[in-house]
């Protein structure tokens, strides 16, 4: 076990550690310098949870990340695990990158993904960072204006599978003895056991109630929750207090959240009525192109529930017309335009383009 190390804590924030042997601060000696107790009693549940995978000798370990508060710290407390053990097993870190995540959330994803590759090459760990993409063909837009998939929501959620649980199947998946770390929890309600804070329409982090839920069961994998009593206040007290006294950069994280619970997921996400991650990033940066991509992410919602827009199947609405497709092709490509973003890529205009000449045919 690493001893805390005589830095202050304003350097420790600022320098990445050294190397494995190097002393360096550990999280669980960085809470036992808290006067919060519960946060201390919180971390050493999580940690019975990672002796318990240890003693189970899984040669795998895999976090499946989505930048959000909660896959956050299941991450690092992991790695923060890991640098502990004479022999770590693989850890493998798997971010599904839909194309459409939320710019400001992507970015301080990729800041904290740079960060743990860091931490494992400094301390000689077997972590391993996966970003992966789903293929052309189950692209959002490739599967809304070539195929006609209208926006998703609750009862038809068609993204989560192909975007992002799909990409990460395999890296997840090997057929090794593996552990899967989600970064689920209950809420705070006194259903406790009812409630499973992890959806995006809850505030979560879209795709971790999938597999906490729905991952492979036939398989090799054994689920685990280490963060799962955790409530939210204390996650932030963790990332926001805590977390970089040991040097993890979890402020970007901070930063967004802010004091809010903002679901982390794709611009374009309909499952939420009203969008009011994007609204809350919005009122922070009123000039920023998130407002351009909000209004069109509200033209698709509103244009798509009109009947002019839809097929109709047997007396009900269903797939988006060709016609509505190729105005939002349109209006996608003018977005650029006027972002400056790339939104689109020709790979994904080629596929929409083949799909429309082949429902001619
Ligand atoms: S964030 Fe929303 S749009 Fe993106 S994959 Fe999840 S449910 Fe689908």
């Amino acid at each position: 076990m690493a001893t805390a190390s005589s830095a202050s804590p304003l350097i420790q924030l600022l320098s990445p550690p050294t190397s494995r042997r190097t002393p360096y601060r550990t999280v669980s000696e960085a809470v036992a310098e808290s006067p919060d107790s519960e946060l201390r009693a919180l971390l050493e549940k999580s940690e019975l949870v990672f002796d318990e995978i240890s003693s189970r000798n899984l040669s795998r370990w895999v976090v499946t990340f989505s930048g959000g508060k909660d896959s956050t710290l299941t991450a690092l407390l992991a790695a923060d695990y890991l640098a502990q053990l004479a022999q770590p097993p693989q850890l493998d870190v798997v971010y599904s990158d839909t194309l459409l995540e939320i710019p400001a959330m992507r970015s301080a994803a990729q800041s904290f993904l740079d960060y743990l590759r860091e931490f494992g090459a400094v301390h000689e760990l077997p972590i391993r960072v996966h970003i992966v993409r789903p293929k052309v063909s189950d692209r959002f837009w490739v599967r809304m204006i070539g195929k006609g998939y209208p926006p998703p929501k609750p009862k038809f959620r068609w993204c989560t599978k192909r975007l992002k649980i799909a990409p990460a199947t395999p890296f997840v998946d090997t057929g090794e003895p593996t552990a899967v770390l989600t970064g689920v929890r209950y809420g705070e309600s006194a259903q406790r056991t009812a409630r499973l804070v992890a959806s995006c329409a809850t505030g979560g982090e879209c795709g971790q109630d999938y597999w906490a839920q729905r991952g492979p069961r036939d398989s090799r994998i054994t689920y685990f929750a280490p963060v799962i009593d955790w409530r939210t206040c204390k996650v932030w007290d963790f990332l926001h207090f805590v977390a970089p006294l040991a040097g993890w950069p979890t402020q970007d994280v901070y930063a967004l959240y802010g004091d809010t619970s903002l679901r982390f997921g794709c611009w374009t996400c309909t499952l939420v009525r009203r969008d009011k991650t994007v609204e809350a990033l919005i009122e922070r940066d009123p000039g920023s192109s998130l407002v351009k991509l909000h209004d069109f992410r509200e033209f698709i919602w509103a244009e798509s529930q009109k009947p002019e827009n839809r097929l109709v199947k047997d007396g009900h609405l269903a797939g988006l017309t060709l016609e509505f497709r190729r105005d939002l092709l349109r209006r996608l490509r003018a977005l650029e335009r006027d972002t400056g973003r790339s939104l689109i890529s020709a790979a994904e205009v080629r596929a929409i383009e083949q799909l429309w000449s082949n429902a001619r045919l």
